[in-house]
Order: structure tokens, then sequence, then C-alpha cells
């Protein structure tokens, strides 16, 4: 099995576009200030960002270009995201989603097992360290918040097929009790598992995935 992660090459190419000035503002949402729409957007600042992605086991450092854009009505400043960035996390949506997944979608699975890939876990190549259960337990915490983007998606849906039994199947997502000791831990875990079926069912429905578009004009919350 393959570690779930972005690759160099997608990382690469995303960098290229930047380099060739042809990243534009039309993943943003209009100014939320002055109502200005995206496409009048000016390009701010460029920040450099680095991303842990997973070769072969090792996790690796890959360095890319984010692009800020300045509303040109009030001056407020957007980032445009990359389909394998999430704001404020170094390692790849693709990696987060996967591993966390592992622990969600397993009614056993402990946080131990759920960075294992192959019975190993990935390692950064600079040190002994690895990838850190600690840090699946955060990850699904952070998705947790994501409580606008899921009920953007599902309105969405619901539009597109109004017979859907969408919300019966994330009512039906149950977490066992071994996996959590409060009750606001119970609620993070269904929230995050509702959102990795949102994003199955959203990509079914629209060929695309909730990230990046959906999640930026929702802000990622
Ligand atoms: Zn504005």
């Amino acid at each position: 099995m393959r570690p779930p992660t972005a690759t160099l090459e997608a990382i690469k190419a995303y960098q290229r576009k930047v380099e060739k000035s042809k990243i534009s503002p039309d993943n943003l949402p209009p100014c939320p200030r002055c109502s200005v729409d995206s496409s009048f957007f000016k390009i701010h600042a460029y920040r450099e960002r680095r991303f842990w992605v997973i070769v072969e086991m090792f996790i690796k450092a890959a360095f890319c270009t984010l692009v800020r854009f300045r509303c040109p009505g009030c001056g407020k400043t957007f980032t445009d995201y990359p389909a394998f960035a999430i704001p404020h996390k170094h390692y790849t949506r693709q990696s987060i989603m996967g591993f966390s997944a592992n622990y969600l979608e397993s009614d056993d699975t402990t946080y131990q097992q759920a960075v294992m890939v192959d019975n190993s876990v990935p390692g950064y190549a600079r040190d002994d360290a690895t990838l850190a259960p600690s840090t699946i337990h955060r990850w699904i915490t952070s998705f947790s918040r994501f409580i606008k983007i899921c009920r953007t998606a599902l309105l969405l849906m619901l539009q597109e097929n109004p017979v859907s039994s969408i919300c019966r199947d994330l009512g039906r997502i149950m977490i066992p009790q071994r996996k959590y000791t409060t009750q606001n831990r119970k609620k993070q875990l269904i929230g995050s598992r509702q959102l990795l079926l949102i994003e199955a069912l959203f990509k079914a429905t629209f060929k695309t995935s909730i990230f990046t578009k959906l999640a930026t004009h929702c802000g990622f919350s």
C-alpha cells in the first residue's frame, strides 16, 4: 500500500504555475467586506511554504509558493490554496485525510495503528522521528471544525438530488465508545467522519472535490 500523500509532482506543477503567473483569483469568493468580484483582485504577495510529502515512506520537505491576492476595494487579502494545501497545515491534504480515514473508518484502529502503512510508520528523512499518532488526533480535531463546508456541500448535493439518502447515511454514522472519553470528542469524531463521507459523495455527484474551491468559499470553516 502507498502512504496517502500529495505527490512531489503535483507540488512542482503548482509551483511552475506560480512562476508563470498562471494562478488566477478565480477560485476565490467575492470580497466579504465590499463584495468586489475576485476577478478584480490583484496579486499582493508570494509566500513560500514548506509541505511534508511522503516519498516511499520518507517524509520529505517540498517548498511551494502560495499566492496572496488583495481586494482593490478595501485592501483585504486572500490566499489561493492549491488542492494539496490546508491553511496552517504542513502535511498535504491527501495525507491528512488519508491517515484520519484510517482511524475514523475502522472501529478497531487505534491512533498508533492509524499512522502505519504496511506495518511501518513514515519517518522523516532528516532524523529518526516518525509520523506521530497524536498528529492524527489533532488533524481530526481540525477537520471537525469544517462545519460550514459540510453544511454547504450537503445543501448543494440535496439541490442536485433531493431524494438522496445522504442525510440518513450521515445520521447513521456511529463511533465506538472506546474511541472517546468525552462527549466533545465524540462530536468531533462524528463530524470528521461526516466530512469524509460528504467529500466522497460530493466527488461522485459533481466530479470535483470540496477542496479547494468550496472550502475556500466557506473560509475553511
Ligand atoms: Zn474588499
